[in-house]
């Protein structure tokens, strides 16, 4: 039974045990004789015994229904942060295979890296350690081939 029919049997249970009470109440106005006095003073205490027990299963029911959306809340807590930590994961992942494809390669007094496939092509390592990013290398030109054969964009060294 799920905590809201609960919840709504024991407040119809509360609505049958208040009744009574009122029943009970206008019974002991009325000119009894001394066992018949007994007898509903008898049902008065079984009724109040009752109304307890009901209440104190409705506060029971309180708990388990702050109990649960406590761990829901927890729950909807643990997701999130399961997403964003499988999410970083594969990214991570990513970054991992992205430098498998890659080595270094000695040019010259050089080393840069070549892409697995495409030799011909240099990327500066430096970037690539620092920045996860494989950026290809520029030829230098006029003048400056006698001081260097490659040029990074992204960090300005020279190889
Ligand atoms: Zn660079």
């Amino acid at each position: 039974m799920d905590p809201l029919t609960v919840a709504n049997t024991l407040a119809g249970l509360l609505a049958t045990a208040n009744a009574l009470f009122d029943t009970v109440r206008d019974l002991k106005k009325s000119k009894v004789d001394p066992i018949t006095a007994a007898a509903i003073a008898k049902v008065e205490g079984q009724v109040n015994d009752f109304q307890e027990t009901i209440l104190r299963l409705r506060g029971l029911v309180l708990e388990q229904q702050d109990r649960i959306a406590q761990l829901q809340a927890e729950n909807a807590q643990l997701r999130a942060e399961n997403t964003t930590l499988s999410r970083a994961a594969a990214a991570r992942q990513g970054v991992e295979d992205q430098r498998k494809m890659y080595t270094e390669k000695r040019v010259g007094r050089a080393t840069v890296l070549v892409r697995e496939g495409s030799e011909d092509s240099y990327y500066c390592p430096s970037c690539f350690e620092t920045k996860d990013k494989a950026i290809p290398l520029q030829g230098s030109t006029g003048g400056m081939r006698r001081l260097y054969s490659y040029r990074c964009p992204g960090c300005r060294a020279t190889f």
